[in-house]
């Protein structure tokens, strides 16, 4: 069925990326927020996407923390759509699912709490150049349903950040639908389902490894 999304074929366009907040209880408490009773959408647009590669060690461009504080990374199961959605049921929005990936939605995080004290938008600490890092599409048939999908984040030799599926308050395919009563999503759109705890800073020279099944992908982080 997604044998036209491999990787190498893969050619969808991103529109834009949905990100979810506070898809997991543990991290929505480790910054001090209340469990939602829906999901808390924002958007990345198009241009902060750069992708990372199995094959090869890839290159995280570190927003400079003098002008602008701390970079956090939070690691995110991604989906990509292959087809338009809007007001979508559960089979729907199932079988819109077009790709899979693990992501980083790189958060300028001081910048993000001065922000929100003050009741703004979160656009500057989210959609800087570079604050999407996707890596290459998978096909999403190895996950089924998506509701026991495990993923980690190592920096450093050590993981940081270890993922399950089976804790997120809305579920990939659940969520899918809500986000598509929201507003239209079109294939190519891309859905970041919400980090797990352990979300932290990045720092130069900080090694990442994330893994998704047998998927992992590697990368220096670097000055930008
Ligand atoms: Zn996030």
């Amino acid at each position: 069925m997604t044998a036209e999304l491999s990787p190498e074929k893969n050619n969808l366009t991103i529109g834009k990326v949905v990100c979810v907040g506070r898809n997991y209880a543990a991290h929505a408490r480790e910054l001090g927020n209340d469990v939602p009773k829906s999901p808390l959408l924002f958007m990345k647009p198009a241009s902060c996407v750069t992708y990372l590669n199995q094959k090869e060690v890839g290159s995280i461009d570190l927003p400079n923390a003098d002008k602008f504080g701390d970079t956090h990374y939070e690691a995110e199961l991604c989906i990509q759509l292959m087809r338009d959605l809007k007001n979508a049921s559960y089979d729907d929005a199932k079988s819109a699912i077009g790709a899979v990936t693990l992501g980083l939605d790189l958060t300028l995080r001081e910048l993000q709490s001065a922000l929100k004290a003050k009741g703004q938008p979160w656009e500057r600490a989210k959609c800087f150049d570079g604050a999407c890092v996707l890596g290459d599409w998978v096909d999403s048939a190895e996950f089924g349903d998506f509701k026991n999908v495990n993923y980690q984040l190592m920096i450093n030799d050590e993981t940081v950040q270890d993922g399950d599926s089976s804790l997120m308050l809305f579920p990939v395919i659940e969520l899918i639908s809500q986000i598509s009563q929201a507003f239209s999503l079109q294939a190519g759109d891309v859905i970041m389902t919400g980090t797990p705890s352990g979300v932290g800073k990045l720092t130069v020279n900080d090694k990442l490894i994330l893994k998704l099944g047998n998927h992992r992908w590697q990368a220096q982080v670097q000055s930008a």
